[in-house]
């Protein structure tokens, strides 16, 4: 199977100012095409030459799995934005949210915590397990929830090529912006 780049679900500029369209251009258009890229080549005259993602990505390691993994979890990621957001989640993640968190502030609080203290790069997940009990996971490099069971809700891209054109360091300020542009809706079904 030959993997394709999946085109954005709005435009490069769509998502500023949280997220400048300087940002997607590398972000999307160099770093994910550079692993869809490698993938491609990756895979050739191995098992996984006719797998789709979800079966590499439990299935592989090394570089292949970097690879795949790192292609999955940037198709999530931007598939979980929409330009100007839409605030709070909604129903039943709403109700689990509340649940496990006590409030949404407090796991704002929460994957905010795990987002900042994820040591180098890395991703912060929000999952739920097989009874549809959410948690907060971190992963190193390319990890993948899936791996482990688990169903992804959304997930923020702490790697520094996510922020350090807008924000330079400032890991904190930029995760503090990104709840401005997660869509509940996408969220939500994903629940
Ligand atoms: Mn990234």
């Amino acid at each position: 199977m030959t993997f394709e780049l999946k085109p954005l679900p709005y435009a490069s500029n769509a998502l500023e100012p949280v997220i400048s369209k300087e940002t997607i251009e590398y972000h999307h258009d160099k770093h994910l095409a550079t692993y869809v890229s490698n993938l491609n080549k990756l895979i050739v005259g191995t098992k996984f030459e006719n797998s789709d993602l979800e079966t590499i990505i439990k299935e592989s390691d090394g570089g292949i799995f970097n690879n795949a993994a790192q292609v999955w979890n940037h198709n999530f990621y931007f598939d979980t934005f929409l330009p100007g957001g839409s605030n709070t989640p909604q129903g039943k993640l709403a109700e689990a949210i509340n649940t496990t968190f006590g409030s949404f502030d407090n796991f704002k609080k929460e994957f905010n915590e795990a987002s900042t203290t994820l040591f180098g790069s890395g991703w912060a997940w929000l999952v739920k397990d097989n009874e549809g009990k959410l948690s907060i996971v971190k992963e190193s490099n390319a990890g993948n929830p899936l791996t482990k069971g688990y169903t992804p809700i959304f997930t923020f891209d702490v790697w520094e090529h996510a922020y350090y054109i807008d924000y330079r360091n400032r890991r904190a300020d930029h995760v503090a912006e990104v709840w401005k542009l997660i869509n509940w809706d996408v969220a939500g079904e994903r629940y």
